[in-house]
């Protein structure tokens, strides 16, 4: 057995689940492209099974007080806490996150438990003014159903835990297909729902887990039972599943792909700017939903900026995510690396200079794809420019003035994450008015990626309007009832219509 092997056992063992291995879905590690173990692809029965029990168990969940339904959620994120380095290591090794980057996803699970809790006494309506004597008119939140959470490969815990937490004090069950690609980190995150849930004396059929590629999201998808479909991955996916679940008029919380941009400003402090860009462009290898993919920078500072940008690039130490030294690791598989080498030829084609990186590194072997950042300097934004390539790429275009650079940054189809580094106070409000950043997220001196919890989270566009996370995110997990009571002994009738 393998070093990276035992290390997934051993992380497994200690976070009370054991390493499935007579599947016939293959959990690979991107770190060497060895095969970690085997887990069983859920068939329709089970799907179906899954879909019942977490139906059933919603019946008695929905009349739980949210207050009490939060100690399952307050459960895990200590489980969480006890637990961080287990579940980090299980991080790197399905999706190749160096060990930071994976410790801040789990801490970004223990932040979100953390404020489901404090939501959970917040489940408000309001009371609106009648404009009838005797009435009054407010509203209830309710417990939705069964919630479908479909996840991409590249956060493969947190946006899990950020739809979990709050579907469960919403009241809730969770039924969860996380990608193909990190099935163990999900094994993992099951038992210790289960635990929390066993802990607390609450039903651990709150959360049902299957598992498999695209076939049995499809089935989430199309189930009548599933009230809200949660789906996060890329726009393709996206556009085969929202049709679907409005066709059977459920509800859809999408997050798909992004294709974010910064503007740097002439008065930007370039230090500051230059930190902020390699973190988003490079960091993640490229991988994240909010990793910074152009630079849109004013002509007069552009050599500046992509040179100092290049001298960070040349620092950057590729390899093993395990290695503190390590800031880029690997690409999840073959299908990305050969993606990124399609977008860069199409690049070269439209003219495009690459100042450098784009290379394979060998750091592993020939089964896992490790590449050097590249940094690609555009005349104009071609169609490659404007779609998601998920690897490490950052196209650099140019501008002369503010309204030309906005113009560029809103001229894709996705609306993820937005960022300016500008100290001037007119260009940054500039930016974030409404003819500037059309983005669900739009930054002023950060970079497009590393989002709190507290925010509510999702873009527009393409990227599909979904939010989740922080803010007032948790109303996409109930139902609305409008509640009209006359306490008084008349009937006036709204807009004062007259009957009889
Ligand atoms: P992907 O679209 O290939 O897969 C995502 C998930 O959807 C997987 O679980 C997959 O099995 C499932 N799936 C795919 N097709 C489906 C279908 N037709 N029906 C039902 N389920 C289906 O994405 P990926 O490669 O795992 O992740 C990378 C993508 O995810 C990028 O585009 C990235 O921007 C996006 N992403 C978005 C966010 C966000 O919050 N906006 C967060 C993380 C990742």
């Amino acid at each position: 057995m393998s070093a990276l092997e035992t290390r997934a056992r051993q992380a497994l063992a200690r976070l009370g689940a054991s390493t499935p291995d007579d599947g016939d879905l293959a959990a690979r590690t991107p770190i060497t492209g060895e095969v970690l173990g085997r887990v069983k692809t859920s068939t329709p029965d089970d799907v179906d099974a899954a879909i019942s029990r977490a139906h059933a168990s919603f019946r008695a969940w929905r009349s739980v007080p949210a207050p009490v339904r939060a100690a399952v959620v307050r459960r895990l994120g200590q489980l969480l806490t006890e637990h961080k380095s287990d579940l980090a290591d299980l991080v790197t090794l399905e999706a190749g996150k160096i060990s930071s980057e994976a410790l801040g996803e789990v801490q970004e699970m223990i932040d979100i438990c953390e404020f489901a809790v404090g939501i959970s006494r917040q489940l408000y309506g309001k009371t609106m003014a009648s404009e009838r004597p005797g009435h009054r008119l407010s509203e209830t939140w309710h417990p939705l159903g069964v919630v479908g959470v479909i996840s991409a490969f590249n956060f493969p815990v947190a946006v899990w835990s950020w739809n979990t937490a709050l579907a469960l004090v919403c009241g809730d069950t969770v039924v969860w297909k996380p990608s193909e690609a990190t099935p163990l980190t999900a094994v993992a995150c099951d038992a210790l729902l289960r635990r929390a849930c066993v802990d607390v004396g609450a039903d651990p059929a709150v959360h049902q887990l299957v598992q498999g590629s695209a076939a049995v999201g499809e089935q989430l998808v199309d189930d009548a039972r599933v009230a809200l479909l949660s789906a996060t991955g890329s726009v393709r996916m996206g556009r085969a599943v929202a049709p679907r679940v409005a066709a059977r008029f459920g509800k859809a919380l999408l997050e798909l792909g992004g294709n974010n941009g910064a503007i740097v400003t002439p008065s930007a402090d370039l230090d500051l700017a230059v930190r902020g860009i390699v973190f988003a462009a490079a960091g993640t290898a490229g991988q994240r939903c909010t990793s910074l993919r152009r630079v849109i920078v004013h002509a007069s500072i552009a050599d500046d900026l992509v040179g100092r940008i290049a001298d960070a690039y040349r620092q950057l130490p590729i390899g093993d995510p395990f290695d503190d030294s390590t800031l880029v690791g690997p690409l999840i598989n073959r299908a990305a690396f050969e993606a990124m080498q399609t977008s860069l030829q199409q690049a070269r084609a439209d003219g495009a200079t690459v100042v450098l990186g784009g290379d394979r590194v060998d750091v592993a072997g020939p089964d896992s794809y490790y590449v050097s950042p590249a940094i690609v300097r555009m005349a104009s934004q071609t169609s490659v420019v404007r779609e998601e390539t998920f690897a490490p790429i950052l196209y650099v275009l140019t501008y002369t003035t503010l309204d030309e650079a906005i113009e560029l940054h809103n001229a894709v189809p996705q609306g993820l994450s937005s960022s300016i580094f500008t100290t001037d106070q007119r260009e940054a409000e500039r930016f974030l008015a409404a003819d500037g950043s059309d983005c669900g997220i739009a930054n002023v001196n950060i970079g497009t990626s590393g989002a709190e919890i507290g925010g509510a989270f999702g873009g527009e566009k393409e990227t599909g309007g979904g939010r989740e996370s922080g803010s007032d995110s948790w109303q996409a997990y109930m139902r609305r009832a409008t509640n009209t009571i006359n306490y008084s002994d008349q009937l006036p009738l709204a807009q004062g219509v007259n009957f009889g």
